[in-house]
């Protein structure tokens, strides 16, 4: 028989305290065992009220898995994140902020001379929509945006990485978020010059690291595929407009909450 804890008794909630129940369906478990009809996409969440908003990240959440895609853009569920670092974030206001100061000049900053065609966008625009349909659009927002003297904009995205990207396989979403972006541009009618810049940013080696932190900058030039985008929303649309896809079986998150329905 296991003993009572009387009240005032230290728990794993704190002295005296109990665990409060979490009304569904807020727990990602309760949300993986629902088989209820899907809601209809256009009630769910997103930046206008009656279009769901969907963006490059995710339609590579969508194929990671079509599950926790639907989970989250039906249910507002979203998978544990974990401890996650904010240093690229700020990286990012810096960065931009220093791409500011060049802007109205129509100058580019030094890192960029001599890699990169154009000059940057002024007034820049980060963000961009596109209306799939009535119930649909798709958005991204921009790092950044060049402009040629013929008028043709190439869309930038910075990055910030722990080591030369040069040395290492580019990673596939990479070339998906430039050819969204390429793809918004078209659809607002700014005519693309058919590439995309990632600029990264990453530590040097230093003797002096006392008198400042030295960060190298590389230039990747893509070639930009705007094409490629529609299907994808569509292939997003289909899933979002039926049940609930089966989870991925790699996936350990899945597999972890299956183990542990067995305790
Ligand atoms: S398999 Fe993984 S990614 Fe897919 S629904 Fe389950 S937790 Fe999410």
């Amino acid at each position: 028989m296991t003993a009572r804890k009387p009240s005032g008794q230290p728990t794993l909630f704190g002295r005296g305290l109990t665990a409060k129940r979490v009304k569904s369906p807020s727990t990602f478990s309760q949300a993986l065992s629902s088989r209820r009809a899907p809601r209809p996409a256009s009630e769910t969440t997103g930046v206008e009220k009656k279009r769901l908003w969907l963006s490059a990240t995710a339609i590579e959440n969508m194929k990671r898995c079509p599950r926790c895609f639907w989970l989250e853009k039906h249910e507002g569920i979203r998978q544990p994140e974990g401890i996650v670092s904010r240093l690229a974030n700020r990286f990012d206001v810096v960065i931009k902020r220093y791409f500011d100061l060049y802007r109205p000049n129509g100058e580019l900053p030094p890192m960029i001379v001599g890699k990169v065609e154009g000059k940057l966008q002024h007034p820049f625009q980060e963000k961009y929509w596109y209306n799939v349909n009535e119930r649909y659009g798709y958005y991204g927002k921009l790092d950044e945006c060049l402009v040629t003297s013929a008028g043709a904009y190439t869309p930038v995205d910075h990055k910030t990485a722990s080591s030369d990207p040069n040395l290492r396989e580019l990673i596939p979403a990479y070339q998906f978020q430039l050819d969204s972006y390429a793809f918004l541009l078209e659809q607002n009618g700014r005519p693309t010059t058919g590439i995309g810049h990632l600029i990264y940013f990453f530590p040097g080696h230093g003797d002096k690291l006392h008198e400042g932190f030295p960060m190298e900058v590389s230039v990747k030039t893509l070639k930009t595929n705007h094409a490629s985008v529609m299907p994808q929303i569509a292939k997003a649309i289909a899933i979002l407009e039926g049940p609930p896809p089966k989870p991925n079986p790699e996936c350990s998150f899945c597999q972890y909450v299956e183990t542990i329905k067995k305790f």
